[in-house]
């Protein structure tokens, strides 16, 4: 190293001090906030990466890891849910977005012949998370010069062979790249349930060892009941003098969170009314709920990051029809606001305030890195409520979660639904009845549009979002003849 080096104690961020003052990464704390459009990642089974870094804690990868296949994106197995979101967008959503591209930057893993488009100098390294390269045309730059090229990307020397977004559209709501692409089949990632390829981590020991030093100790941190339902926690060392808020600052840097630590308290086990009885019932967490009575040298004690009760809050709504950029409204939001006054509070400071109320929803969206989840919000819910609750279940899921202002579509659903893996050689009533029978197609919203005999595949149309879902989600589960069907959804390329 050629100058002295500075070092992130949040993130672990690493640069040359004198180029600091040029560098704009942000650290995972701060990533959500910086989404344009939140688009799940497209991960594929955990495999051995050599030389490569995690983008969330910036360590090497010398254990299995995650690469998502679209944009490269390297993660710890244990830090994946700390990536949010921001995944290439590579189809539009039936809306009509603009024309103009940006680069799609993403850090690190670059050659260590990497050479930066605009210095001209050695942007790569295989020592350390460093450099950016645009996913979409592949030029690099150091992380302190690509602030300075040009935003609009233009594709690079593979423009002739690129569908750009605008051309490929699929209407996904809830379907993620992984149900359009296929690319890891046997994947746990592709169920419901959003963490489940982690579920059996059993909290993260590598970073830190426990400590000898008998000054200080180790702490169990549990982010919510989700993390205790998990049984996933991380580990801190804090000395056995220091005081509640460092311990508290401590706990949520071990969870990239940035937010003040006075907003938060540690609870013990003992002190949790609100564990679910499986929890409680689970033989290795009932140890765990021994510790904040009982003091024992050897076992770390386990504590669970709490929000603090408020009465009003400031809570950021995006407007949906908005693709570019970030921009946001803020709204001071109180114990009687609802996701009705909410709305109609949002309107007027978008300048809608003349329309009607009942053209608008809001939407939560969850900018998890394998899903992004979006759900309509009850008008009548109390939004403070549901803020707490999010907080309850997870400070980190409420750090990646958004709230949508949304117009009521009144654009056609049309979701093309391949099916493959039926017999061959048949007529296209007699799939239709193969298909009514196994996966009881309601005929009035799916229409057989394609038949494929010598593969024995067919392609159905089909104009209602939860019925495609239900779908191609009972095809992955239906055998025909001994064969297993599979499902994929097909993007329109204008
Ligand atoms: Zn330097
Ligand atoms: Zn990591
Ligand atoms: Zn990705
Ligand atoms: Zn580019
Ligand atoms: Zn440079």
């Amino acid at each position: 190293a050629h100058c002295s080096y500075f070092i992130s104690t949040v993130c672990n961020f690493m640069s040359h001090e004198k180029c600091l003052k040029n560098v704009k990464i942000p650290c995972s704390c701060v990533a959500p906030s910086l989404v344009r459009v939140p688009v799940a990642h497209c991960f594929g089974p955990p495999g051995h990466y050599k030389r490569k870094f995690c983008t969330v804690c910036r360590k090497s990868l010398e254990s299995p890891a995650f690469r998502c296949e679209v944009c490269e994106l390297h993660v710890h197995t244990d830090c994946i849910l700390f990536a949010c979101s921001d995944c290439r967008q590579c189809h539009q959503d039936g809306h009509l977005d603009h024309d103009t591209y940006h680069h799609h930057w993403r850090e690190g893993n670059l050659s260590s012949s990497a050479r930066c488009e605009f210095c001209k100098k050695t942007c790569g390294s295989s020592e350390v998370l460093s450099g950016m390269r645009c996913e979409w045309c592949g030029i690099l730059a150091h992380a302190a010069c690509y602030v300075i090229v040009t935003p609009e990307c233009t594709f690079g020397r593979l423009r002739n062979m690129i569908l750009p977004p605008n051309c490929v559209q699929l209407f996904s709501r809830n379907f993620s790249k992984l149900h359009c692409f296929r690319i890891s089949e046997n994947m746990q990632t592709e169920s419901d349930e959003d963490d489940d390829v982690d579920g059996s981590t059993q909290g993260s020991t590598k970073d830190i060892q426990i400590s000898t030093d008998s000054s200080k100790q180790t702490l169990k941190i549990f982010d919510g009941n989700d993390a205790v339902k998990r049984n996933q926690f991380r580990l801190i060392s804090v000395p056995r003098i220091a005081k509640n808020e460092e311990v508290v600052e401590a706990a949520l840097r071990a969870y990239y969170i940035n937010d003040d630590q006075q907003e938060y308290e540690l609870q013990t086990f003992t002190q949790q009314v609100l564990l679910s009885d499986d929890v409680i019932n689970r033989n290795d967490a009932a140890e765990d709920s021994n510790l904040g009575s009982v003091f024992r040298e050897s076992v770390p004690e386990a504590w669970i990051i709490r929000a603090k009760p408020k009465d009003e809050e400031v809570i950021r709504i995006y407007p949906a029809w908005l693709k570019v950029g970030m921009a946001y409204v803020s709204l001071r939001v109180n114990k009687d606001s609802t996701v009705q006054t909410v709305i109609k509070e949002v309107l007027p400071l978008l300048g809608r305030q003349t329309e009607c109320l009942q053209n608008f929803k809001l939407v939560e969206v969850l900018m998890g890195s394998k899903q992004v989840q979006r759900m309509v919000l009850d008008n009548q819910e109390l939004i403070l409520n549901r803020l707490k609750d999010i907080r309850k279940t997870s400070i980190r899921q409420m750090n990646q979660t958004r709230f949508y202002i949304v117009e009521n579509s009144k654009s056609i659903v049309q979701v093309n639904l391949f099916v493959g893996g039926l017999p061959p050689q048949l007529s296209p009533e007699e799939y239709t009845n193969i298909l009514k029978e196994e996966l009881a197609i309601k005929t009035n919203v799916v229409s057989v549009s394609h038949v494929y005999q010598a593969q024995g595949a067919v392609v159905l149309q089909i104009s209602c979002f939860s019925e495609a879902e239900r779908i191609y989600m009972l095809v992955k589960d239906t055998v025909v003849n001994d064969k297993p069907l599979n499902a994929v959804v097909i993007p329109a390329v204008m």
